[in-house]
């Protein structure tokens, strides 16, 4: 249940009060449980160890790609030098160097790939995937996508056992390749100062955790053009933006936008700005202005000018991130159905309205993939899910009214329904439906493993990977990660969210689930 928002949301602004002490130009020490058990690891005896900056060799197709850059920043801070990257040739040097680059790049690389090959899943490396190979004269990097290269240049990294000057990396051979292929986050974006952080979050949490996805639930934080009555708090810019996209391009992660649509357009007494300044589009417009008794509000999905206007804000976050795929959130969606407009259709015809109007605009006009939460298309009885991980109220039929090209978004944070073991039925209920589902968990380690769990034993091309969903501010969760704010503690904050983050990106990659 999502009911504790509002205390992630307090602890996220005592977090950006309490901006945790930051590490210095080689990012925040990585922590050993963060480290990834690689699927192939070969030892060898020696070290490749440098007391003076050994030649950093980038391949061709990386020449324009950030791939080598944690690379170069760790040789130039650890020699003082300005570390100029070098493109390869056929003789390689006697000194000690460090190639870094794709198969086509060097023979090397090429002969690397070709001897491990039996071992590599059936379409190898795939994009992230990545050898090294490290003997005491000289270290190779071989990967097939830029990707790789970049996931192998922080594992070689993370080897690296000097504590302050030179290189110490113990020789051997290490290949490997992530199980899951969106290992996602999701979190609320609530403020300008959140930024700082979520820079932080995107430059050093996210590589180190290797996620590449990344959720920014910004609904009306933004200050849209089309509609600046809509813009709510201290919201981002267009500028803010595009420099967030910089700096996820470099880090390889990707950002999805979002807005949250239909339901949740209020929270408590708080009602979202949309419907504050365009109350012609409430469904329940005689509600008691500070929300007594109701959970939130929703728009309405048949009124005839609130696509016009949607689509206006979805379009200039699309363009300020230049996102290829955007989330329109839709969960928990209680009041449906009851404006004179709405009355007489059915619940599962006025949400599946809603979510093919959106489809039409994201998938159909803008050609970006489209995500939502998956609850809204579940049947609480048959699922034992209950009313907030599923629907009792109708929509549920609404599965069979819309595109299969929408990724659900499968949140369950529980780990037992109806006195039970969790199984989540749905994970494989949305495959077996057409759709590609996205499993997301919370809080806890366990829900975590008993999710991902099952999202392994469901491996096929209909399962996109684990999304740690937070409902915090970056603030929160950098704090959290970095343990500079201890885990919220008390009934409703049950769990340990920065281990439950740790945990489902450690499964994601690694694809075992362990005790
Ligand atoms: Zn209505």
């Amino acid at each position: 249940m999502r009911r504790i928002g509002r205390v992630g949301f307090l602890l996220a602004l005592l977090a950006v009060a309490l901006q945790p002490l930051l590490s210095d130009a080689q990012g925040a020490p990585i922590k050993a449980e963060d480290k990834r058990m690689p699927k192939i690891t070969e030892a060898r005896e020696g070290a490749f160890r440098c007391d003076t900056a050994p030649a950093l060799l980038v391949g061709k197709s990386l020449a324009d790609s950030p791939a080598f850059l944690p690379l170069q920043e760790r040789l130039q801070s650890r020699f003082q030098a300005t570390m100029a990257p070098a493109r390869p040739d056929g003789q390689l040097p006697g000194s000690p160097f460090i190639l870094i680059g794709l198969a086509q790049d060097h023979p090397a690389l090429r002969q690397l790939l070709a001897d491990h090959q039996a071992k590599l899943p059936k379409g190898g490396l795939g994009p992230e995937g990545y050898i090294l190979d490290i003997t005491p004269a000289r270290v190779l990097i071989a990967a097939s996508q830029p990707a790789g290269a970049f996931y192998g240049a922080l594992a070689l990294l993370e080897r690296d056992t000097a504590a302050e000057k030179g290189l110490t990396i113990p020789a051997g051979t290490v290949a490997d390749w992530p199980t899951m292929g969106w290992r996602g986050m999701h979190l609320l974006v609530n403020s300008r100062a959140d930024l700082p952080n979520l820079e932080t979050l995107i430059t050093e949490y996210l590589p180190q955790l290797r996620l590449n996805q990344l959720i920014l639930e910004i609904n009306y934080h933004f200050q849209y053009r089309s509609h600046p009555e809509i813009t709510e708090g201290d919201a981002l810019t267009r500028d803010d933006c595009r420099h967030l996209k910089e700096l996820a391009d470099k880090h390889f992660v990707r950002l999805i936008p979002m807005i949250n649509c239909l339901g949740h357009q209020s929270w408590a007494e708080h009602t979202a700005q949309l419907l504050k300044s365009h109350p012609e589009f409430d469904e329940t417009p005689d509600y008691p202005a500070d929300n007594k008794g109701i959970y939130c509000r929703s728009w309405c999905p048949s009124h005839p000018d609130i696509n016009k206007v949607v689509f206006a804000l979805i379009d200039e976050l699309v363009d300020a991130f230049d996102a290829k795929a955007f989330h329109v959130g839709m969960d928990e969606v209680f009041i449906l159905g009851q404006c004179p407009r709405c009355k007489g259709t059915e619940n599962a015809r006025l949400f599946a309205k809603a979510v093919n109007d959106l489809h039409g605009h994201i998938v159909g006009a803008r050609k970006l993939q489209m995500l939502m939460w998956g609850d809204r298309f579940l049947d609480g009885d048959a699922t034992k899910y209950g009313e907030w991980e599923a629907s009792k109220n109708g929509t549920a039929a609404a599965i069979d009214l819309v595109p299969k090209d929408i990724i659900l978004c499968d949140w369950h944070y529980e780990t037992s329904y109806g006195g039970a073991p969790a199984t989540y039925p749905s994970v494989r209920l949305f495959q077996d439906k057409g759709f590609r589902v996205w499993p997301s968990g919370w809080r806890t380690e366990e829900n975590v493993r008993m999710l991902t769990g099952c999202a392994l034993q469901n491996q096929s091309d209909r399962m996109v990977g684990y999304l740690a969903t937070t409902w915090s501010g970056a603030g929160n969760i950098v704090g959290g990660l970095s343990g500079s704010v201890p885990p919220p503690q008390g009934r409703e904050n049950r769990g340990d969210l920065p281990a439950a983050i740790r945990k489902g990106a450690q499964i994601a990659w690694e694809g075992k689930v362990g005790t």
